[in-house]
């Protein structure tokens, strides 16, 4: 740290040039040369500039002012992090400090991210616009792994291991689903493979904890381990990404390693109950049980939030609860539910208790990652509307644009960006698989200018609050019957018109 002071008469303005480096006094000089002689007005003015360039990435017409702040401002809000730790060199060539073994290196390097929180929602729609930077991403990843010894889960600024998954291998494969090649795909699953078989001394996500057991047994045993059953769902759906990649790049062998393990989340869906729930390593559930009740075998969360972390397997989720109407039953419940709260092994309200019963939407915790794909789920059980319906519910009551406008923490661009993916009326359950599901479009007109110089145009020209419902939709002009969309057929520069209706 420093303290600066200036002489200074009264009534006299001092401007400072002020840059900093993580590697040495010298490349903070060398990174002052990013001002030029530019005065202070000319340097807002190009900040300005250079954030209309991004912000004006996506359009958005017919809403209500209110409404434009909302969105931009969450726009805005998806691209803090992660951060960028590169810098230039004298050559103009990117070089960081490395934040896992502290020598200066060559290349890419981003951080301050916890994979979390935004592998659901804001690194798919940095997929879509800003596919370069993920490139260099996902590729700076593989360095990390050098690095650290270790695929971060949670980098901040070196790996801290937070919160649970192995969720990096999400945010490749879903990099490579959607056509990113800047990164050697067995070296990834190679990455993985040591992440998913082995623990590291940094947090219970720095590897995986308790792999022996959720291999031997198929899943995480409770009260052996906090969080158990969620760690089952997750890295159930990690694995799930790694055969992903594999099966992408014609790899038998991991194909084979992963694709044993994908379906462990069955191992801790009670269904007498039609409940996740906690197991023990003798076979026993978890006695006693109750749906309501925070922590214990989840994370932040409980039975009614975590039922559903099933992001590639939801026929499968469906089977289990044995029919579509005792599927989307269930949901509807979480939704009129009162918003009891039951603080279980927390002991005590934490924040995302508090969310969950501000947001008023019973035991919906949208204020908290586990549970915002869920009004999503509706649709694969043959009720869009009530998908429809929910998002739109979401998207207006859970989010405005005053300092009451977010319903939980940012989680870096998490929330935000589920709004985003949400008003264009696509979200992807799965990363790691190129479809996008169908919600429901909130403005009228709605215009992304990709990177590769071709457009999105989403259009809805009835839409309003008394039409929130899709009736039908063409793709290019051709009647569109499918309930999503995939990556490839946004990047070749979609036309999308929905036809809205009151019901
Ligand atoms: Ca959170």
């Amino acid at each position: 740290g420093a303290v600066i002071g200036f002489k200074t008469k009264k009534g006299e303005v001092v401007h400072a040039r002020v840059a900093s480096s993580f590697i040495s006094p010298e490349q903070a000089i060398q990174n002052l040369k990013e001002l030029g002689g530019d005065s202070f007005e000319v340097l807002v003015q190009k900040g300005k500039d250079a954030w209309n360039e991004v912000l004006g990435k996506v359009e958005v017409e017919g809403g209500t002012l209110d409404q434009y702040r909302t969105f931009y401002s969450c726009l805005y809000r998806s691209l803090l992090f992660p951060r960028k730790f590169y810098e230039l060199d004298a050559n103009g060539q990117p070089v960081h400090y490395s934040p896992y073994n502290g020598e200066t290196l060559p290349g890419y390097m981003y951080t301050d991210t916890g994979f979390w929180d935004t592998f659901r929602s804001q690194f798919p729609l940095t997929n879509i616009l800003h596919p370069t930077m993920q490139g260099r991403y996902m590729n700076a990843l593989l360095a990390a792994q050098e690095q650290c010894g270790w695929l971060p889960s949670w980098s901040a600024p070196g790996e801290t291991g937070g919160m649970l998954g192995n969720h990096s291998i999400s945010l490749l494969a879903d990099a490579w689903a959607k056509g990113i090649r800047t990164f050697d795909p067995e070296k990834a699953l190679k990455a993985y493979a040591h992440e998913a078989m082995n623990k590291g001394p940094w947090g219970g996500a720095n590897g995986r904890g308790f792999w022996k057991e959720y291999f031997e047994l198929g899943y995480v045993p409770y009260p052996e381990s906090m969080g158990s059953s969620a760690q089952t769902m997750e890295y159930a759906y990690d694995d799930f990404c790694g055969y992903q990649l594999a099966k992408m790049t014609g790899n038998k062998h991991y194909q084979e390693v992963f694709a044993r393990q994908m379906y462990n989340y069955k191992n801790v869906f009670d269904p007498s109950i039609g409940f996740m729930r906690g197991k023990g390593a003798d076979g026993k559930w978890q006695e006693p049980f109750d749906p309501l009740e925070w922590g214990g075998p989840f994370c932040e969360g409980n039975a009614w939030h975590y039922t559903w972390s099933v992001f590639h397997d939801v026929e499968g989720l469906i089977d289990l609860f044995g029919s579509d109407q005792r599927f989307t039953t269930k949901m509807d419940s979480v939704f009129t539910l009162p918003c009891t709260i039951k603080p279980g092994t927390y002991g005590g309200v934490i924040h995302e208790m508090k969310e969950m019963e501000l947001a008023g939407m019973g035991q919906y915790a949208h204020g908290n990652q586990p549970i915002q794909h869920m009004p999503y789920l509706y649709s694969y059980a043959g009720q869009p509307w009530k998908t429809q319906y929910w998002v739109r519910q979401i998207v207006e009551r859970l989010y405005n644009s005053t300092e009451r406008g977010y319903p939980g923490d940012e989680d870096q661009g998490g929330m935000s960006s589920w709004y985003i993916l949400s008003s264009l009326g696509i979200y992807a359950v799965c990363p790691g698989t190129d479809e996008y599901i169908l919600g429901t479009p909130y403005f009228k007109q709605m215009k992304l200018h990709l990177e590769n110089g071709k457009t999105i145009t989403i259009s809805a020209p009835e839409n309003g609050d008394d039409k929130r419902y899709i009736s039908s939709m063409t793709l290019n002009g051709k009647e569109h019957t499918k309930n999503y969309l995939t990556h490839e057929e946004l990047m070749n520069g979609a036309s999308i018109t929905f036809k809205m209706a009151a019901q």
